[in-house]
């Protein structure tokens, strides 16, 4: 099973390589045929999308507290009125 070799030597030339590397930088083959979820780049994507998903998340809920707040301001004029 090639998968399972240390991914800092290069399974077919047995150069160097760095561990965040796709293809061997001597020979060209491929390093990772398969990523499944633990390389950088993914890692990189989840942390993005999170972000993303907290920013619509803030977003909203100051939307959503906005309206709240007009509607208790618009209560609050209205006990004021009495
Ligand atoms: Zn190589």
């Amino acid at each position: 099973m090639d998968e399972v070799v240390p991914s800092t030597v290069c399974p077919f030339c047995h150069i160097a390589v760095r561990p965040a590397d796709y293809f061997c930088s001597n020979c060209g083959k491929n390093l990772h045929p398969a990523p499944l979820g633990t390389g950088v780049f993914d890692i990189a994507k989840l942390y993005l999308l999170s972000l993303v998903t907290l920013i619509v998340a803030i977003q909203y809920t100051v939307s959503f507290m906005n309206t709240i707040n007009s509607q208790m301001g618009k209560q609050f004029q209205g006990i004021e009125g009495l």
